[in-house]
């Protein structure tokens, strides 16, 4: 793929695949507009890296459709200063853009192949101020938190435990709740010792394998 291709492609993706669904959250935009979500996928099906819809990643897992990216990372409502915990680094993709939007980043990933390809692939593109973690996400990361804001991409069946109490004061989780197969996007906000829980829409992740999420 050439440069100006390349570009012109994403600027496509954004203003008809993003921009046109609703998404008004400028920052996350230009982050769309700006990263090249090419690198992130195998060479086999990288002529869709622009396409409307999730890639095979490897491992039986899956870099997330476009838009499902930026309608999480609107959701988190972030404006530069979170310190953001990511469930399922997988390709880096999602990482890569969160990076850009917060202050400092934590990524956990349960499969060591796709968190070591991922960290390479983050330090070839000089993407600063992320903490890689192999490992049970279901869980958090407790010696890093507390946490601003949660995002997983992968889903489970409730939100953990361990991530409502790693969320600090106004936190924000974003993730995928329900079934195996289908589940609804959840936002949980913290106010106090209270959550408040909002349902996104529809959505198919991969589930979260772990303690708290599914356990295969
Ligand atoms: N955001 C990623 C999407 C990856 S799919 C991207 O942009 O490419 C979800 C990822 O969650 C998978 O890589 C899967 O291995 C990982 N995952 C599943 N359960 C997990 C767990 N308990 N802890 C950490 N990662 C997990």
């Amino acid at each position: 793929m050439d440069l100006v291709k390349e570009t012109d492609l994403r600027r496509r993706m954004v203003e008809e695949q993003i921009r046109r669904r609703g998404i008004r959250d400028e920052r996350v935009l230009s982050a769309m507009e700006e990263v090249p979500r090419h690198l992130f996928i195998p060479k086999a099906v990288r002529h869709l890296a622009y396409a409307d819809e999730p890639l095979p990643i490897g491992e039986g897992q899956t870099i997330s459709q476009p838009y499902i990216v930026a309608e999480m990372t609107a959701a988190l409502r972030l404006s530069g200063t979170e310190k953001v915990l990511e469930i399922g680094t997988g390709s880096g993709y999602q990482t890569v853009i969160l990076a850009r939007l917060c202050r400092e980043l934590v990524t956990i990933e349960r499969i060591a192949s796709l968190s070591e390809a991922a960290r390479k692939l983050l330090a070839t593109m000089e993407v600063g101020g992320v903490t890689f973690v192999v490992g049970d996400g279901s869980l958090g990361s407790p010696g890093h938190a507390p946490f601003d804001r949660i995002l997983s991409a992968a889903a489970s069946p409730s939100v953990p435990a361990p991530w409502i109490s790693q969320l600090s004061e106004g936190g924000i989780i974003v993730l995928p709740v329900g079934g195996r197969y289908e589940q609804e996007l959840t936002r949980v906000t913290r106010a106090g010792s209270r959550t408040e829980t909002e349902v996104l829409g529809g959505c198919r992740f991969v589930p979260l394998v772990g303690m708290y999420g599914f356990q295969s």
